[in-house]
């Protein structure tokens, strides 16, 4: 059989992927949660028409010849309810916020007025009917659908939610994900440093990818190359909703992930995707969990899971934008390609004249983790790509870390 594609591979993930249950969280833990539940508003904002500045509310047909001067009949501070209607040739103070009186169809801002010593105002400058006046229900009407179900809680929703007094929200729950990595060869931060074993690097660059999706994995350590023990721990692992195992999956002698899962059975959806880094990449299900068999080698590892883990994650937790940012950017060089496999290059990117440059990070060796430390981004090169020529117009994913610029980026 043929090696799916990556998007190929995406499909098939998503399908198996649909998002939890719903459960209920305060609203000071819920940044970043999806809503399960639609918000209405509960009142009228404003309640009342407002002033929008602190000046006088005044009858704008009193301002036909300016400057005129107008007695002032009362100070309206925000939380006040004006007690008197204003009157031809009168006003009232105002602050921002505070009911607008009866009588009054617009305020001036006291930067254009001068008061006088005898306690009246002269008005300097004419102004039409409803200035500066934040008309009653301008900012949402009671009943009306401010937030729709799938919304992501952003601080702006976070907003809207305490304006509508929901202390509680409905979100989707997250998954539980479990991080076990596999490999005589792996030493473990507690381990001491022997220079013939390589460092676990895997199990805390997935969990911080996890983490950086919002949820807080589980990580079970390393599991040697032996059947009874990589049993034992991938028995623990499929407790959980999504099991991601680095290593042992590729077709080594010693190799035994895919056998185990399967006998303890994870039903295989796929293996072997047509990418680099991330070849021997593995898909299964059981009833309850998603399992996903990522390569060993720390780029092929972290490439797979932000193509195919990131994308479910963020299904299960109730989102709809399932995948990282792509922008178009310019090649600043020349890059080999053989044809056959999509190719995703570690870059970095750099703001140009009306767009962005992308620059490889170098050396890319699936083991070259440094390569994916440095990246602002990873750049796509199509399959069928024979190779692309410095200026070419390519397409970069965007990792995080890249929502932030060097400087505000705009002109006043
Ligand atoms: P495997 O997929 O098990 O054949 O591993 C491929 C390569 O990735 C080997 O060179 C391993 O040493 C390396 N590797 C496997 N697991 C890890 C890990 N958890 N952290 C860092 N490197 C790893
Ligand atoms: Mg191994």
């Amino acid at each position: 059989m043929a090696d799916l594609s990556v998007t190929g591979a995406q499909k098939c993930i998503l399908d198996f992927a649909r998002k939890l249950d719903v459960e209920t969280v305060k609203l000071e833990q819920s940044l970043g949660r999806v809503l399960a539940e639609e918000i209405r508003a509960n009142r009228d904002l404003p309640p009342y028409d407002v002033s929008a500045m602190d000046g006088y509310a005044l009858r704008s047909a009193d301002l036909k010849n300016v400057p005129s001067t107008l007695a002032i009949i009362e100070d309206i501070k925000a939380g006040d309810i004006p007690a008197k209607t204003v009157q031809a040739g009168q006003c009232a103070r105002i602050m921002t916020g505070a009911p607008v009186p009866e009588g009054a169809d617009a305020v001036l801002r006291v930067e254009d007025t001068q008061a006088l010593s005898d306690g009246s105002v002269q008005i300097n400058v004419a102004v039409k009917p409803g200035n500066d006046i934040r008309p009653k229900g301008e900012g949402m009407r009671n009943g009306e659908v401010v937030l729709a179900a799938g919304v992501e809680i952003t601080p702006g929703v976070t907003g809207v939610l305490a304006t509508v007094k929901c202390a509680q929200v409905q979100v989707y729950r997250h998954p539980r994900v479990a991080i076990l990595s596999t490999g005589n060869e792996l030493e473990d931060m507690d381990d001491p440093v022997d220079p013939n074993r390589i460092p676990n690097s895997n199990s805390y660059a997935l969990m911080a990818q996890v983490q950086a999706l919002g949820i807080e994995p589980d990580l079970l350590g390393i599991a040697r190359d032996d059947p009874a023990e990589l049993e034992e721990y991938l028995l623990r692992g499929l407790r959980f909703d999504v099991l991601l195992v680095s290593g042992g999956t590729s077709v080594g002698l010693h190799d035994y992930v895919r056998p185990i899962v399967e006998s303890l059975g994870v039903q295989m959806k796929f293996w072997r995707v047509a990418m680099k880094p991330g070849h021997p990449v593995a898909f299964g299900i059981t009833a309850h969990t998603r399992f996903f068999g990522l390569p060993g080698n720390p780029v092929s590892s972290m490439v797979c899971f932000e193509q195919f883990v990131a994308p479910a994650l963020r299904r299960m937790m109730g989102h709809t934008r399932l995948y990282h940012r792509t922008i178009a950017a310019r090649l600043t060089h020349d890059l080999k390609h053989q044809p056959g496999r999509t190719e995703f290059v570690r870059v970095t990117l750099a703001k140009e004249e009306g767009g962005y440059a992308a620059t490889s990070t170098g050396a890319q060796g699936s083991g070259m983790l440094l390569s994916m430390a440095r990246a602002d981004g990873l750049m796509v090169v199509p399959a069928d790509s024979a190779g692309l020529a410095a200026g070419s117009l390519v397409t970069v994913q965007l990792l995080d870390g890249t929502v932030f610029q060097d400087d505000a980026g705009f002109k006043e």
